[in-house]
């Protein structure tokens, strides 16, 4: 089989980065989460005092300081799936924070930070065999990826899902505030001038609303397969 690129795209909460993982884990490819490094970015601007206030970005101070922003992945033995790194600093559970979330969105409208983010995954995928999830992977990182996937799901649920997953993880959340932080959010991706979320031409819809992760999985390999003969 050979090696390619596999661009997985679509709105926030609808599974894209489990499918992802497990598909990258089954196959031996390398996983890129894009939405961690635009978090991590968002964590470095709240640390940083980079807002104005909660929907506008200071920009020229960002500007400034990005230069002094690295954002690396590095396999977490226990889970065996990549944790998130901002200047050597193991961040991965604080970018999936409530306030992480509702701050990400502004900051991924600005250009420099998008040049910054596409030009990293493009050289991580130099040499094929990635797995990449996010909202612009199939139309602007990789435009000819040989596989790619528009992943949707309805908002509500979307919003449990992402609701779950953090109460797994311990971190207490309000459903409605999730739900709404959903329905910004997917406006925000959708409408912004540099590369809205929107399905890339030749890519395949997936609506998991009604499938079980299992089937999801069968169903992202079955496609691998085809693609990568
Ligand atoms: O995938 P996740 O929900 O963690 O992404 C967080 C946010 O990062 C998204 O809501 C979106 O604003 C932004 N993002 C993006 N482009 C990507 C990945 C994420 O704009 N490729």
């Amino acid at each position: 089989m050979k090696k390619i690129i596999i661009a997985i795209d679509g709105f926030s909460s609808c599974g894209k980065s489990t499918m992802a993982k497990d598909l990258a884990k089954e196959i031996g490819y390398i996983y890129v989460d894009t939405g961690a490094m635009y978090r991590a970015v968002t964590l470095f601007a709240l640390r940083n005092d980079c807002f104005i206030n909660d929907s506008e970005v200071n920009v020229e101070k960002l500007e400034r300081k990005m230069n002094e922003i690295s954002i690396t992945f590095a396999i977490n033995k226990e889970t065996g799936r990549p944790d998130t790194y901002l200047n050597a600093e193991n961040v991965e559970k604080e970018i999936r924070s409530m306030d992480v979330s509702s701050h990400v969105s502004p900051i991924a409208t600005v250009p420099f930070v998008r040049k910054a983010m596409v030009a990293q995954q493009q050289k991580m995928g130099d040499k094929k065999g990635l797995v990449m999830d996010g909202r612009d992977i199939g139309t602007t990182v990789f435009p000819s990826a040989e596989l790619k996937i528009y992943v949707t799901a309805s908002a509500e649920i979307r919003a449990k899902r992402r609701f779950d997953e953090l109460k797994a993880k311990g971190i207490t959340a309000n459903f409605d505030d999730i739900l709404k932080n959903v329905n910004e959010r997917d406006y925000i991706d959708t409408h912004r001038d540099i590369s809205p979320l929107c399905k890339a031409e030749d890519a395949i819809l997936l609506d998991n609303s009604n499938m079980t992760i299992a089937e999801q999985k069968q169903w992202l390999l079955d496609k691998y397969r085809e693609a990568a003969e």
